[in-house]
């Protein structure tokens, strides 16, 4: 029991901790210093696949892997639970932000709960607004209450 604890533990701390380090840097950096990587995600060009955005995609990948491979080679238990913790919110970001609410894959086009519905919508009106000022809804899987209350009085 205790030795999954040495990996939960840190693995749990990752990856809500990345939640809110993914809203403090797409709040203050993306929109910040590095919206020239950020912009072509509020202002897609429908004729190609991959945007400047997903370069963001090495922000996960780095330190996961580093976390992993450190921490396997020094015994380490809490770094890989850590470097798991941030790839599992990697993929999570992925599967939610870029399949779930852009639809880069049509693969949970018929999703119907209403916690996924109102991420979506909580996204959306971020992409509301195209430009680096005054957006809203910086976040991913913490979604303001009122979005999650709206879409399940819709059912
Ligand atoms: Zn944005
Ligand atoms: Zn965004
Ligand atoms: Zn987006």
């Amino acid at each position: 029991m205790m030795t999954i604890l040495t990996y939960l533990i840190p693995f749990l701390l990752a990856f809500f901790g990345m939640e809110f380090m993914a809203w403090f840097t797409h709040k203050y950096i993306m929109h910040g210093f590095l919206w020239f990587l950020h912009e072509d995600h509020h202002q897609p060009d429908p004729n190609t696949f991959f945007e400047k955005n997903d370069a963001f995609f090495l922000v996960y990948a780095i330190p996961s892997w580093l976390c992993i491979m450190l921490g396997m080679m020094w015994g380490n238990t809490f770094s890989v639970g850590f470097g798991f913790g941030i790839l599992a919110y990697g993929v999570t970001y992925f599967l939610v932000h870029d399949v779930l609410i852009h639809r880069r894959f049509k693969w949970f086009d018929k999703v119907q709960n209403p916690y996924f519905k109102a991420l979506r919508k909580a996204h959306k009106v971020h992409h509301k607004n195209r430009f680096k000022e005054e957006g809203s809804c910086f976040g991913l899987l913490v979604v303001p209450r009122k979005f999650y209350q709206e879409q399940k009085k819709k059912r």
